[in-house]
């Protein structure tokens, strides 16, 4: 399968389970009062394209062989399930929306949302985790990423729950004025036509002539974080107890490795192969020091998934967040 070209897979978003998820949301744009509906199609990531008002939904979730490829691949499926598919749209529907009414050049946006031409060049960002200006949609603090990422956050919450909702939600938050401003803004301006109308469609599946194969390799690569290597005196102090003899660190942690895994992904919010990588990489340390696994196990447990929750977060928090939709 992977020798196979994108453009020559065939998929189409109409048949497949996304077809659902964009009628549903169009039908949530459409009880808000918003006149546009995205131009929703096929690409190679989740992202709208610059300047137009359309929305690229990876490709492939429009077939469940793709899904499960994905998987096997990235070992997550960005958008895989209904509930995540639908914040993704959402989400994405926010950029649209000021891609087709210009609405980030306004005077007022950038005063609550700051410059959406500021700070394009950073690929990351630092969030401050409790911060109250900013809603909380996708992981991550997203919403702190950049203003349009701001925006795009403030817009999926608005369109996501009636506003006695996010009222009662966002009571005494600073992001309280943002989600107002958006829900007055969209009565002024969303109810009319888009004055963009560009159907412009970039990084389309069925033109992309690149294979599977190279498609993956492109993408392991961009998500292998490179993490310092200094775990040595860390890894000695965790199996400090090790009976030798017994059982081995290396074959204990790869025992445990999906649960590990599983739940520093769910408590990070960071991509499972991203911590999947480091995972694996400290296996191979524990096996090249031959350090033996303690007797008690559960402690072990413990200790292990607290380094590496930290170690991740450390890492991250030093303005390692990607930003990708
Ligand atoms: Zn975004």
């Amino acid at each position: 399968m992977l020798a196979l070209r994108i453009c020559d897979l065939g998929v189409r978003i109409e048949g497949s389970e996304l077809e659902l998820r964009i009628k549903q949301v169009y039908e949530e744009l459409a009880a808000r009062g918003v006149t546009l509906r995205p131009d929703c199609y096929l690409g190679d990531e989740w992202f709208s394209p610059a300047g137009v008002p359309a929305i690229a939904i990876p490709f492939y979730l429009a077939h469940p062989r793709l899904k499960t490829l994905e998987l096997h691949q990235m070992l997550e499926v960005e958008g895989g399930t209904a509930e995540w598919c639908q914040r993704l749209l959402r989400h994405e529907c926010g950029h649209a929306i000021d891609h087709g009414y210009r609405i980030s050049s306004h005077r007022q946006w950038q005063k609550i949302f700051g410059s959406p031409d500021a700070d394009y060049t950073p690929e990351t960002y630092r969030p401050r985790p409790y911060s109250r200006s900013f809603v909380r949609h996708l992981a991550n603090w997203y919403a702190q990423a950049h203003p349009d990422e701001d925006f795009a956050e403030t817009f999926a919450v608005w369109l996501a729950t009636p506003p006695e909702e996010w009222r009662e939600r966002y009571r005494g938050w600073k992001a309280l004025e943002k989600l107002e401003y958006v829900h007055a803004l969209m009565q002024e301006v969303a109810v009319s036509p888009p004055a963009v109308k560009r159907r412009h469609r970039i990084s389309e599946a069925r033109k992309l002539r690149k294979t599977l194969g190279r498609y993956y390799a492109a993408r392991r690569k961009l998500y292998a974080e490179d993490f310092p290597d200094f775990y040595d005196a860390d890894l000695r102090a965790i199996f400090r107890d090790g009976e030798p003899g017994g059982e081995t660190a290396a074959r204990l942690m790869r025992k445990n490795r999906e649960a590990l895994v599983a739940s520093i992904v769910q408590w990070t919010g960071q991509p499972k192969y991203t911590v999947s990588m480091l995972v694996r990489k400290l296996i191979l340390r524990c096996q090249e020091l031959k350090l033996p696994a303690p007797f008690d196990h559960a402690r072990l447990h413990f200790e292990l998934a607290a380094y590496l929750a930290s170690l991740v977060t450390n890492h991250l928090h030093t303005g390692r967040f990607k930003r990708s939709v």
